[in-house]
């Protein structure tokens, strides 16, 4: 029989404890999640700053489908590509210092695209051990030969640049590991890919809208240059609450994305609507207010965690593991939470290595204290009731 191994491999998922189910949501919004007409306190979304619902981000989305319809009707090289496209790029290059910006209608296709057009003949990619499955995926399917640094260790990156030469290399790393919430060394890891004659890319997915004063991402807050950085990737459907993803760089690099990604070429645009409430929702970050109560909230759940027995990280930013004892301990801490109304699902392999199951949670700026609290005082419950 054909594919007769899918039941065995399912029933091994669900042995090891790792076989996943989604939650259909029914509403969400200013921190609280409904699902199965249940309300939770939400701590599991990467909607940072509260920007998916902001009414100016919706009325911008709704004013853009009036002007250019629902969707964009075509790839870019066709017709898909508007003057709202446009503007967000201008404003992505303008205030990136970049010489040019390209949209994608998703981070996991940006990531596959870069590497297919850069890779189309043979190189090197030095990623972090920890980069997202969308760099992953596209490194390994690429021409280049894929090598792993331990994870932020510029020591490690230096020893395997020693066999590696400079032509058509590149480095890679995230600003904000979305699985660790930990930070990259950027300045450092700029200045081996400068010495070495290599390029540097960065995913910013979870830096972008949040990092920086003005929610430029990592390119403002650790003030990284074109030259620095020669590839960034951030996105949209995080902190900046819309979604989408866009490459910036040289003109060249932009060009050559235009002529040979497949990803841009064979895909229908995003709706212009969307790159307006995008465009909108950037300028709106730009005064630095909701990533300041974001940052306060970071500081007061760290603060609240400290004697609470839990392992937690050294994570300044608003993703914060809850490290736990295996995959089943994560869904049994999860399932505590949800009884006492407070959504943080579990993370377990393949997302996270083997060994470092955790429950992740994430910290908005819409989070009230009373909302910490809750999360901190149930996960102390939580954890009492187990032993
Ligand atoms: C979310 C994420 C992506 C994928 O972005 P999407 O727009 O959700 O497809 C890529 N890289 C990292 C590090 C991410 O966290």
């Amino acid at each position: 029989m054909a594919f007769d191994w899918i039941s065995d491999k399912l029933a091994e998922l669900h042995k090891q404890g790792y076989q996943r189910q989604r939650a259909t949501v029914d509403y969400e919004k200013d921190g609280i999640i409904s699902i199965g007409g249940q309300h939770y306190l939400h701590f599991a979304s990467n909607d940072y700053l509260g920007m998916r619902h902001d009414e100016g981000v919706q009325q911008t989305w709704v004013e853009g489908i009036a002007q250019y319809g629902a969707g964009s009707g075509a790839s870019p090289l066709v017709t898909g590509y508007t003057t709202a496209h446009s503007a967000l790029e201008s404003y992505l290059a303008e205030h990136l210092n970049r010489e040019a910006a390209l949209l994608f209608n998703s981070g996991f296709a940006a990531n596959q695209a870069l590497l297919q057009a850069l890779f189309a003949q043979p190189g090197n990619i030095v990623a972090d051990k920890l980069m997202h499955a969308s760099f992953i995926d596209g490194a390994m399917s690429s021409q280049a030969v894929f090598k792993r640094f331990a994870h932020n260790d510029p020591e490690h990156l230096k020893a395997l640049l020693e066999n590696v030469l400079p032509t058509n290399s590149l480095i890679a790393t995230e600003s904000v590991f979305s699985m660790d919430g930990d930070q990259a060394p950027l300045k450092k890891l700029a200045h081996i890919a400068s010495e070495h004659g290599c390029w540097l890319m960065v995913d910013d997915a979870h830096g972008f809208g949040v990092l920086g004063e003005k929610g430029l991402g990592c390119a403002e807050s650790a003030d990284l240059s074109q030259c620095e950085v020669p590839v960034l990737m951030g996105t949209f459907g995080k902190a900046v609450g819309t979604a989408g993803a866009f490459i910036a760089g040289s003109r060249q690099l932009i060009e050559l994305l235009i002529n040979t990604a497949r990803h841009y070429i064979y895909s229908t645009a995003m709706p212009p609507a969307q790159a307006l409430a995008t465009l909108y929702s950037l300028e709106q970050l730009r005064d630095g207010r909701r990533q300041k109560t974001l940052n306060d909230n970071i500081h007061y759940f760290k603060t609240r965690m400290h004697d609470s027995g839990f392992k937690t990280t050294e994570s300044q930013t608003a993703i914060q593991p809850v490290l736990t004892d295996g995959p089943k301990q994560a869904v049994a801490l999860s399932e505590a939470l949800k009884q006492r109304g407070i959504w943080v699902p579990p993370i377990r392999y393949p997302t996270v290595p083997k060994g470092t199951d955790r429950l992740r949670v994430t910290l908005s700026a819409v989070h009230t204290r009373q909302d910490i609290d809750a999360l901190s005082d149930a996960l102390q419950l939580a954890k009492e009731a187990e032993s």
